[in-house]
């Protein structure tokens, strides 16, 4: 295959050391002079819709920080129609030009970092450290698919015939492609998702989670700005019904989805449902994920890297360690050391810089939570309950409970669940996560490297992380994406992500 499908020609983008107080003041007074009211809105051939507004309220206090005017079913056909008119000149455009339009567009979006970084804390309640490393997320892969794709899509590959005939094979896109993006990294999968798209030929219409319409309106105008043709991209802000309109619609060529593995489910039946083409779904979806930790571990590190997968980000990252399964020898010095590491956790207002932990995404979120805290407090052990401030946070919660199983659910926030196992049934607990069905990320923590090959060979999943955390998964080190009810893959971020956006062309000519 030809060209850089490791994308080793660019750099992904430096971090700051929040350490340096001169640096982290430059930001923060970027962030703040960039606060201010936003719009969003349908965008159809480049063009804002009007309608009727709905505000937009922050998580942190629920005050007003923008509005939005969703599509309704008859504007989503209008973007589908439109994406339709936009394709073939977006196909026939070379991939270099593609892939320079990604860059400028990460150019733009490094340009704008106060004002994107300012709609990440204030839409989607993140820290500035999250919000930073998702920024940084979202032009890497900008520029990690255009680096692959100039390459990839340059030219067909020539290929072996007998005399007299000439054989190429070349990767176009496949059409209109939706992609349905989630609120908890509403800068990065968004643009992610709609970068490989663009990338790979296809036109797209995005469809943003219904929390966080904000963020992915200014990305979509900076990607215009960039170069790219408003045939070929358009935005539809909206919810679940939205998504159906789209999914639903004859234009449709394929179909990238992250989110819960419910809704993929239901994506997968209404593309089977349909009549007329075989269409894809690329789909990232969540996660029971374990952390295996032995008697050989270090307490220390297990504690950091622990509270890190459950806690951070308010565990509201599908990568986020739910079960920590700890080998009975050593349970009761583990559990103390992360009850202890969780207890210093700051819990907060994510605009303050020493917050560790903010907080959750919306009212419903929060229910659910607490209910399922509730529930455990009434039949599990309480190893660690947090104290959270009133509105919309969750306090960390440490619960033991009896066996792997006992966890069905993903609970998409600070919530961690503990399972000890006598270390002469780890095969055991192995085939008891397995059977969950689940395959994103696994933690191992073993000073015994056969042990910690042995697991990792033994599971599906699709990120393991050994002796570390498990989650932030980075662009071109770390592609990401799961098995079974985890996801379809391919991996985001991985040399093998665009060819999924692509169909095959072979051409034979008799010379
Ligand atoms: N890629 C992210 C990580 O490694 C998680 C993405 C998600 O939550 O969907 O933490």
């Amino acid at each position: 295959l030809p060209g850089d499908l490791f994308g080793s020609e660019r750099r992904n983008s430096p971090g700051l050391a929040f350490g340096d107080g001169a640096a982290l003041r430059r930001l923060t007074n970027t962030v703040a002079g960039a606060a201010g009211p936003a719009e969003a809105a349908p965008i159809i051939d480049g063009a804002p819709r009007t309608g009727r507004a709905r505000p937009v309220v922050t998580p942190i206090d629920a005050s007003v920080i923008g509005s939005v005017i969703e599509a309704d079913s008859a504007t989503a056909s209008l973007a589908m129609e439109a994406a339709t008119r936009g394709f073939p000149g977006w196909m026939r455009t070379c991939a270099a030009e593609r892939a320079g339009c990604l860059e400028r567009a990460a150019e733009a979006f490094r340009r704008e970092k106060g004002r994107l970084l300012h709609l990440l804390q204030v839409e989607a309640g993140k820290t500035l450290d999250d919000a930073l490393a998702e920024w940084r997320e979202a032009i890497d892969f900008l520029r990690y698919y255009a680096a692959q794709g100039r390459h990839l899509f340059a030219e067909p590959q020539s290929l072996p015939g007998p005399a007299g005939e000439v054989n190429s094979l070349r990767l176009v896109g496949r059409g209109v492609f939706v992609a349905v993006s989630p609120w908890n990294f509403p800068l990065a999968i968004f643009t992610g998702q709609v970068a490989a798209a663009l990338m790979a030929g296809n036109a797209v219409v995005a469809k943003p989670a219904p929390q966080t319409p904000l963020v992915a309106d200014l990305a979509v105008r900076l990607l215009h700005g960039a170069g790219i043709p408003s045939g070929a991209l358009h935005l539809v802000p909206g919810g679940p019904e939205i998504g159906a309109a789209l999914i639903g619609h004859p234009a449709l060529s394929g179909v990238v989805f992250t989110g819960s593995t419910a809704t993929a489910q239901r994506i997968n039946r209404a593309l089977a449902a349909r009549d007329g083409a075989i269409l894809p779904l690329i789909a990232e979806t969540g996660g029971i994920n374990a952390m295996i930790v032995d008697a050989t571990a270090l307490p220390e590190q297990v504690a950091d890297d622990v509270v890190t997968s459950a806690f951070r980000s308010a565990g509201q990252r599908c990568s986020a360690l739910r079960l920590l399964v700890v080998q009975e020898d050593v349970a009761d010095r583990m559990i103390a050391a992360v009850a202890g590491a969780a207890r210093e956790l700051a819990i907060g207002d994510p605009r303050d810089l020493a917050t560790d932990l903010g907080l959750v995404i919306d009212a419903e979120a929060k229910k659910r939570l607490d209910a399922h805290i509730a529930a455990m407090k009434a039949t599990a052990r309480t190893h660690f309950a947090g104290v959270a401030p009133g509105g919309l946070y969750v306090a960390p919660h440490i619960f033991e409970i009896g066996a792997v199983a006992d966890l069905r659910q993903e609970m998409f926030g600070p919530i961690l669940h503990v399972v000890r196992y006598p270390a002469n049934s780890l095969t055991r607990v192995i085939e008891e996560i397995r059977a969950g069905g689940y395959g994103l990320t696994l933690g191992i923590h073993s000073r015994i490297e056969e042990a910690a090959e042995r697991i990792a060979e033994a599971l599906p999943h699709g990120n393991v992380y050994v002796n570390r955390n498990m989650i932030g998964a980075v662009v071109g080190s770390q592609p990401f994406g799961g098995t079974g009810l985890s996801g379809t893959g391919p991996k985001a971020g991985g040399p093998h992500y665009l060819f999924r956006f692509t169909t095959e062309r072979t051409l034979t000519v008799n010379t």
